[in-house]
């Protein structure tokens, strides 16, 4: 069995499951592990294969109701549905090309994203029976995804008031030193840099809680912000059980965040 770490809302969500991979088997200072679910990032595809059909054996589903797309740090949103699910496969890859969200309503299918230090985001409003997940490093982040992944989610019938967003392991604030122009970046969005950036005084550089800025967003957003869970997990910190590419550099493995409706 393939080791989860679950993923909890503030309140409990039952018809919904969320978790993040773990690596498995790691060898010491190797790149990549046992389970990594993302074929591009230089791993072996049988590999990666293999960690597929693990967990979709794990979890009951069919490894045709596990997807995710190919993500390029965008803020695209992409809407898992019938019309989808009845493409073949090469126009399912292209529709999932350059693609950093997903939102369904279908039961049964798991959606997820793959992250190493970014933040992954899994969102739902049950009584819609509305979810989705989002990667946000800081490009996505200064890009606002949530906000376009809420905005497509009550296309779907949810109400921002009603959404429950649960993060999983990313980056802390005090291992993600970011340059002046990461700073600036985050400024010209409208973000209030005195929530969000601290810096180091001995090394004068600055530091970005990522998931406080994602948490921002949300709530600007319409989530309120007690239905907003942040992980308390860092890769980097913790690089023997989640994906670090500030650890591991970015041809390393990834960790699998995903979301499905029971
Ligand atoms: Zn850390």
């Amino acid at each position: 069995m393939m080791e989860l770490e679950k993923l909890d809302f503030g309140k409990p969500v039952e018809e919904v499951v969320a978790f993040s991979t773990t690596r498995g088997e790691v060898v010491a200072h190797k790149p990549y592990s046992q389970v990594n679910l993302c074929d591009y990032v230089g791993d072996d595809a049988l590999r990666v294969l293999d960690a597929r059909i693990m967990l979709a054996m794990q979890l009951g589903v069919d490894l045709d109701d596990l997807v995710m797309p190919r993500q390029t740090h965008s803020c695209r949103v992409a809407v898992i549905d019938e019309c989808f699910r009845s493409m073949d496969i090469d126009k399912q890859e292209a529709a999932l090309e350059g693609v950093d969200a997903l939102v369904t309503t279908l039961h049964g299918i798991i959606i997820g994203v793959n992250t190493a230090d970014c933040v992954p985001i899994v969102l739902v409003d049950d009584q819609a029976c509305v979810i989705a997940v989002a990667h946000a490093g800081w490009r996505g982040t200064v890009g606002l995804i949530l906000k376009h992944v809420v905005e497509e989610m009550c296309r779907q019938g949810a109400s921002a008031g009603r959404i429950q967003a649960a993060m999983g392991p990313s980056i802390c604030q005090e291992c993600f030193e970011v340059g002046d122009e990461v700073v600036e970046a985050f400024g010209q969005a409208k973000f209030r840099l005195e929530d969000i950036v601290e810096r180091n005084t001995a090394t004068g550089k600055a530091h970005i809680d990522l998931r406080a800025a994602n948490r921002a967003v949300l709530v600007a957003a319409g989530v309120p912000e007690d239905q907003i869970t942040l992980s308390c997990h860092c890769p980097r910190c913790e690089h023997d059980r989640f994906f670090s590419a500030r650890r591991l550099g970015i041809n390393s493995g990834r960790t699998f965040t995903g979301i499905y409706l029971r």
